[in-house]
């Protein structure tokens, strides 16, 4: 296993733009995007009167050449990144999701799971819809298109209390955006600005790339409307309870983004910070694990008044659409991705700051790694606390019984690593570093206890089996 982190979801990204060429300022948000979906890449533009859809599997950079961008005119479009949490990674799932209303066409990317996507589809199936993919994506898109209103953000407004879970959402119709947040605010959502224009987007990092200015996320429950007569919001009811994905801070996010009106990298530094005040460690150096732990490692560091390092080097052109190693290299295991510094690690005791352990397949090669370059002691430090259940709202992460966490106690997890000590951040500690109410937050993985109803038996290939 090459890659033992919880999975990204997808990225949507939408832009409301007449004299622009939207198709190729949409290719540029969702290269901003990608790690949050490598599986699939479409763009759906429309002119007015008509939608035009691309979408392929394989990275954003493999789904588009030039000619693709031509064929895609128009003044508004929305794109999708795609990681399949519902539904297989086929050419078939890849959104977005057209449909025909009763408002006319649309396209629909969506990033998220409905966790009663099951019982949603047999009842739309009851009534005479039919299906041409396995994910939830499509159901979402069906019962916007059913539900009674008049316009279209009546008839999504309809939709959403039938809509159990998570879906941030960018919509296309032939003359206008929407952008539309679950009542919880699970997966993030933002609005910007391009010169006059308005752009959606998964995280803020996609708003600078393409020179946008960030106006705000959109609000938990919200239906933003844009159109030539401007921006309409549309609030949620109000519920009292939000639950955004912790892990978005924590790993999924990029540390450019914002969230909670807070830049990530410095939330994470935060979170190295209270980590090394809760787990402090007799070392020489502190290294984090490239990429996501590095800013973590930094203020681990700091707090702990030690040296950070880079001492393991990352290669980056490693992807999920990976041709699998031949044995021998399988053997050496990590070494494909990661190699470290002899001389930075010759004799020091090292504290090694990484953002979460799901299998722990990594952590034990890694350790050894460092061990093989000369480290004298490795102390491991995780800037979360122990995960030790699936999530059901739109991230890839693993059964119960493969969490390494769920089986084994913290002590025997840093046995089985190899580590000479193992300490994770406390769920308090890292509130602390957000800064935010604990209560703001979906803690479903790390305490069992989630925002909406599951079915714990529930996998993303549940609707591959009616
Ligand atoms: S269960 Fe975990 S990964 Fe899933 S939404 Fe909640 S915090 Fe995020």
């Amino acid at each position: 296993m090459w890659d033992d982190k919880p999975h990204e979801e997808c990225g949507v990204f939408g832009i409301y733009g007449p004299g622009e060429d939207v198709a190729r300022l949409t290719f540029f948000g969702l290269y901003a995007l990608q790690h949050r979906g490598q599986e699939s890449a479409g763009i759906a533009t429309a002119d007015g009167s008509r939608l035009f859809i691309r979408t392929r599997l394989g990275l954003v950079s493999q789904a588009f050449a030039e000619d693709d961008l031509r064929l895609l005119p128009g003044h508004v479009a929305v794109g999708h990144a795609r990681y399949s949490t519902s539904g297989s990674s086929t050419a078939c799932n890849a959104g977005p999701m057209m449909a025909e209303s009763s408002v006319g066409p649309i396209a629909v990317a969506h990033n998220g799971n409905l966790t009663n996507a099951l019982g949603l589809r047999e009842e739309l199936a009851q009534r005479g819809e039919s299906f041409v993919t396995t994910t939830d994506s499509e159901v979402l898109t069906r019962l916007i298109v059913v539900s009674p209103g008049e316009t279209l953000a009546d008839k999504i407004r309809r939709a959403m209390p039938r809509m159990i879970g998570a879906y941030s959402l960018a919509i296309l119709a032939k003359d206008r955006l929407l952008a539309v947040r679950d009542p919880l605010g699970v997966r993030p959502l933002c609005l910007g600005r391009l010169g006059g224009h308005w752009v959606v987007a998964s995280e803020s990092c996609a708003l600078m790339t393409i020179g946008a200015e960030f106006e705000r996320e959109v609000a938990p429950g919200e239906i933003v409307e844009i159109d030539e007569t401007g921006l309409r919001s549309y609030p949620g009811e109000p519920n009292g309870r939000h639950a955004t994905c912790l892990f978005e801070l924590i790993y999924f996010a990029r540390p450019d983004s914002m969230l909670h009106n807070q830049r990530l990298h410095l939330v994470r530094q935060r979170m190295g910070e209270e980590l090394a005040r809760e787990q402090p460690a007799d070392a020489d150096i502190v290294v984090g694990l490239p990429d996501s732990a590095v800013p973590a490692a930094i203020g681990y560091a700091r707090a702990a008044g030690l040296p950070y390092m880079e001492a393991l080097i990352k290669n980056r052109y490693i992807g999920r659409t990976f041709i699998q190693p031949d044995q021998r290299l399988r053997e050496v295991g990590v070494s494909l991705k990661f190699n470290a510094l002899p001389e930075v690690l010759d004799g020091r005791r090292v504290v090694l700051v990484d953002d979460t352990i799901v299998r722990g397949t990594t952590s034990k090669p890694i350790v050894q790694l460092l061990r093989n370059a000369g480290a004298k002691e490795v102390h491991m430090r995780v800037h979360a606390p122990p995960m030790m259940w699936p999530c059901y709202l739109g991230v890839d992460l693993a059964r119960r019984d493969e969490l390494i966490a769920a089986r084994m106690s913290v002590a025997d997890i840093g046995r089985f690593i190899g580590a000479d000590s193992i300490g994770y951040l406390s769920l308090d500690g890292l509130f602390r570093a957000i800064g935010v109410p604990g209560t703001s937050f979906c803690t479903g993985c790390l305490t069992g206890s989630y925002p909406v109803p599951v079915q714990l038996e529930m996998d993303k290939l549940v609707l591959e089996r009616v």
